[in-house]
């Protein structure tokens, strides 16, 4: 019996799994190695030889998709439900209409130039792959402002900067170190000459006084700050363990471990970037190069194998479009509910994962926290419902600017997003003011234009992204269903952030698509054209 190279990639992986037939590949020279910088990815020139491709959705695994399949010479129809493309990345302008299910629409009215990212915001520099797309297509990057010491935190009704909660907690936490140290606390467990080092190291680290005393010298702020001639700066006093710490308010369930862990996270870490204008930006640029292939307003009914082939059901009229291969770039909760042929296992992976729910809230406003208060970007963090405020990072110094007073990700609150999900477009709005106006007294009233958007409710995505245990900085092993995501349904191969361990990322969602451009690319050195896309 003759095997194709094909046949046998699928015995392997029958046999031993998705990994195995990875092993196989590359033994048969089939894998394209990613390179050490993802940005550098590309298919072997030609090689598509006119087979033809449908890929499902128009978010950034789509578009990644599209253009890279286009340059290799595949012939390549995208189908997207909704009328723009992105997807979860999606910057809101004023005239955008904003559709969630069950709830009355809003219309976004911000001034002309301003713009609301609702879904993206945000991109590490560590994130290659995305940011490969924006150096290729030229889009003007910038600083995204992720933390900020002159930003305030609000826990249990007391406000205070972020520099005072931060310095303050080290210096407190050294302190009780060299306690520890001086009364021979710590003799049985860390030699002598290690423990003398560190004693040593903690004077100049977290400003201690000989006697191990910690004694503010000015990073956690001052209640004079320094001038000129004869004002001489004096530092605040440390705060003490329970205004660092301080007991949740009996209606919050809040952490404040969040807050002073967030820049450390290592996706959040400084230099974070975002496209200048909206981040829709990056979206659009890959779109630009694939424009004639998108079919807009084109939802997906049902994922069919004909033949050797795909067969997508598609549209109001439920029109028919076969074609070699199809990738499938739709979230797992919208997934769920198309029909399609797909494995039984593959139909139970498909609602084994939780999407989260969070909401963000946006209104425009004079920049007040600019022109008032010294904050330029940054994160304001609260035990309210709506968790932070995220200060615009570019426009600095323009009139207005639109402030981001919320997005639930259940930092702050773990059980929040959905609870802030469940209230009322109007109760969100006023969850927000009200927290302006404890961290900005006074100046809740120049906020106007709110929106809402709630992930969950929001059609064609259902959630924010795959919560697979471990959390966003998951090291946590996966559960099998994660492994039955991705393999593939015969000619029908799978992306998007939620099969990726950069989860609710771009990046993930781009690492993921050319994983699956791989698999179509070894798929198609087996066969010859068959369908007509
Ligand atoms: C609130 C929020 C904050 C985020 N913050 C960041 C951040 O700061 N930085 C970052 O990099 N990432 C962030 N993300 C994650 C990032 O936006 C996503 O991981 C990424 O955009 C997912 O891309 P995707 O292509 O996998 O999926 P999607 O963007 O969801 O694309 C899937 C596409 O399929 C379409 N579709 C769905 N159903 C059908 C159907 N039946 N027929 C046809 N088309 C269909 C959808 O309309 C959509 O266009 C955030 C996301 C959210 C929601």
């Amino acid at each position: 019996m003759s095997l194709t190279r094909r046949g046998l990639l699928e015995q392997v992986g029958a046999i031993g799994g998705l990994g195995a037939a990875y092993i196989a590949m590359e033994a048969l020279g089939l894998a394209i190695p990613t390179p050490a910088g993802a940005e550098n990815f590309v298919l072997p020139p030609h090689s598509g030889n006119g087979k033809s491709v449908i890929i499902l959705g128009a978010g950034i695994a789509g578009l990644v998709s599209a253009y890279e399949l286009q340059r290799a010479g595949y012939r390549v129809t995208v189908l997207e439900a909704r009328d723009r493309i992105g997807g979860r990345v999606w910057t809101i302008r004023g005239g955008d209409r904003i559709v969630q299910t069950g709830r009355p629409d809003q219309t976004a009215v911000f001034d002309k130039g301003l713009y609301f990212n609702s879904g993206a915001a945000r991109i590490p520099s560590t994130h290659r792959a995305i940011l490969g797309y924006a150096r290729r297509f030229d889009v003007p990057m910038e600083v995204m402002v992720n933390a900020n010491r002159s930003a305030r935190w609000d826990f249990a009704g007391a406000v205070h900067p972020e520099r005072r909660m931060v310095n303050d907690m080290r210096g407190r936490l050294a302190e009780l170190l060299a306690k520890a140290i001086d009364s021979r606390a710590l003799d049985q467990q860390v030699p002598k000459g290690e423990l003398e080092m560190i004693r040593q190291f903690l004077v100049p680290y977290a400003q201690l006084d000989a006697r191990g005393v910690y004694v503010p010298q000015g990073s956690s702020g001052y209640s004079i700050e320094g001038g000129a001639y004869g004002q001489a700066p004096i530092p605040l006093p440390p705060l003490s363990w329970s205004e660092l710490l301080p007991k949740p308010a009996a209606t919050s369930r809040g952490s404040m471990a969040q807050p002073y862990l967030f820049d450390q996270i290592w996706d959040m870490q400084a230099t974070m970037l975002q496209p200048v204008g909206g981040m829709d930006r990056i979206a659009e640029a890959i779109y630009a190069r694939v424009k004639p292939l998108v079919r807009l307003n084109t939802p997906v009914a049902e994922i069919r194998r004909a033949g050797g082939g795909v067969r997508i059901v598609h549209g109001p009229g439920r029109q028919i479009l076969d074609a070699d291969y199809c990738i499938c770039t739709l979230p797992m909760p919208v997934l769920a509910k198309v029909t399609a042929d797909f494995s039984p296992a593959k139909k139970a992976a498909l609602k084994s994962v939780n999407y989260r729910p969070s909401v963000k809230v946006a209104f425009e406003s004079p920049r007040f926290w600019e022109t008032d208060e010294g904050i330029y970007g940054g994160l304001a963090w609260t035990d309210r419902m709506n968790e932070n405020v995220m200060y615009p990072s570019g426009g600095f110094n323009d009139p207005k600017g639109v402030l981001v007073t919320s997005y639930c990700g259940g930092w702050t609150r773990p059980d929040n997003p959905q609870a802030f999900a469940d209230l009322s477009h109007e109760q969100r709005l006023r969850v927000c003011l009200d927290s302006v106006e404890a961290l900005h007294p006074g100046k809740s009233k120049s906020l106007g234009k709110g929106v809402t958007v709630a992930w969950g409710i929001t059609p064609w995505s259902e959630g924010v992204g795959a919560m697979w245990p471990g959390g966003l900085t998951a090291v946590a092993p996966r559960p099998p269903a994660y492994a039955e995501l991705f393999r593939p349904e015969g000619p029908i191969v799978f992306a998007g952030e939620h099969l990726s361990y950069q989860q609710t990322w771009q990046e993930g969602a781009v690492l993921s698509a050319h994983e699956a451009l791989k698999l179509v690319q070894s798929m198609a050195a087996e066969q010859p054209a068959a369908a007509a896309a």
